[in-house]
């Protein structure tokens, strides 16, 4: 069907309206409207051609919420007027190790994102939740529980990834209540990791770069906050977490925080900045034993568990509700590094 989204056409410029056909629906699929979508900073990495692999033109967008309108003769996952999510992934190879082990995140093959990719069957270009349809595989649509549908559907788009990306390592690494974990960065992913953390009963610090965050840390369930250029108060703090995740998007020292870590405990990396690390300091990781790690997204599955995980917590995002013609002041805002939260697009508003 015919569809419009917001589109950066050429590496450069502005998002803008640009209209398209979605695919045809196979068998499995299912056609959404799109209601919500929220602004990742992967988002903006993707945009801006950061990682140096973006196609234009390209519609961002992969915290997407929306409702079922049609289905593929042979979709059964869902009914017609079902509200759904869908986050990253919309396919994988289904058979290497990772995706037989239902972690198609790490498929050998890549799995495909949902926007800036080619469907590989039709040939066509995936485009994002910036828009006002899309058309997936039904298994890759996620179920919203009801939770959320009463009160909290916006703030439940940004749990398809900052949520999941937060969750999925915070499980992994077995977070919980005698963990003292730090959360390195306080913007989308950050704000969501601190709620996560709190309900699997952690002891949680933020750690920021941003003195003006501080009280907004607090209402979250900080029980603490570090400004990360206040060195005494780094030093004070010196192999006393657990863990550390670290979601900060640009380009930072890892050292500094290396050394907040106490023997054996992790520092794991979910921000991707454009360039990679330099000057790593051998020593602060052997002395102690300290690994650093990644971690990327969360698979299907996953999402689906964390989805009734914060349902049962009652853990949605802080969000900001804008307009489609609104994004370009978003990006501009999150560039800035001013917001604690989350932007949700109101893509019921796109014409
Ligand atoms: P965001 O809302 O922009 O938050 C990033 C935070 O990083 C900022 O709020 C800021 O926190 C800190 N920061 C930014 N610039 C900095 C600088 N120059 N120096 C120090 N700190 C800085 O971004 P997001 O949406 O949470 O995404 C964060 C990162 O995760 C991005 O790189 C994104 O691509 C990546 N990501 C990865 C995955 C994955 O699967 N691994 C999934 C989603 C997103 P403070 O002001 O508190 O310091
Ligand atoms: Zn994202």
């Amino acid at each position: 069907m015919q569809a419009i989204g917001y589109a950066i056409k050429n590496e450069g410029q502005l998002l803008s309206p640009f209209s398209f056909t979605t695919r045809d629906l196979r068998d499995h699929d299912v056609l959404i409207k799109i209601l919500y979508c929220g602004i990742c900073h992967s988002d903006i990495h993707i945009a801006c051609n950061e990682w140096q692999s973006t196609r234009y033109p390209v519609i961002p967008g992969h915290e997407i919420i929306g409702e079922v309108i049609e289905k593929g003769p042979l979709a059964q996952k869902h009914r017609i007027g079902d509200i759904v999510g869908v986050g990253c992934i919309i396919g994988s190879c289904t058979k290497c190790p990772s995706c037989q082990e239902h972690l198609e995140q790490y498929c050998d093959q890549s799995f495909t994102l949902v926007f800036n990719s080619t469907d590989p069957i039709s040939g066509c270009e995936n485009f994002g939740g910036f828009s006002s349809h899309i058309v997936v595989e039904e298994s890759y649509a996620l179920s919203i529980p009801p939770f959320f549908l009463q009160n909290h559907l916006a703030a439940a788009a940004p749990l398809l990834c900052a949520g999941i990306t937060t969750y999925s390592p915070l499980k992994y690494f077995q977070i919980g209540p005698k963990s003292r974990v730090g959360i390195v960065g306080l913007g989308g992913l950050g704000h969501m990791a601190v709620k996560m953390a709190k309900a699997l009963g952690a002891e949680v610090t933020v750690i920021t770069s941003s003195e003006t965050k501080s009280e907004q840390a607090l209402k979250l369930g900080a029980s603490k906050v570090i400004i990360s250029s206040d060195e005494k108060c780094m030093k004070l703090h010196r192999n006393s977490f657990d863990f550390l995740l670290d979601t900060v998007s640009h380009v930072h020292d890892l050292n500094q925080y290396l050394d907040l870590l106490q023997k054996d405990a992790t520092l794991c990396l979910v921000g991707l900045p454009q360039k990679k690390y330099q000057d790593l300091q051998g020593d602060l990781l052997i002395t102690k034993r300290r690994r650093i790690a990644g971690s990327l997204i969360g698979s299907v599955k996953e999402t689906q568990e964390m989805l009734e995980f914060c349902a049962l917590h009652q853990i949605f995002a802080d969000i900001e509700l804008i307009s489609p013609e609104e994004i370009n002041m978003a990006f501009e805002k999150i560039l800035q590094k001013k917001i604690p939260h989350r932007f949700v697009i109101n893509m019921k508003e796109i014409s």
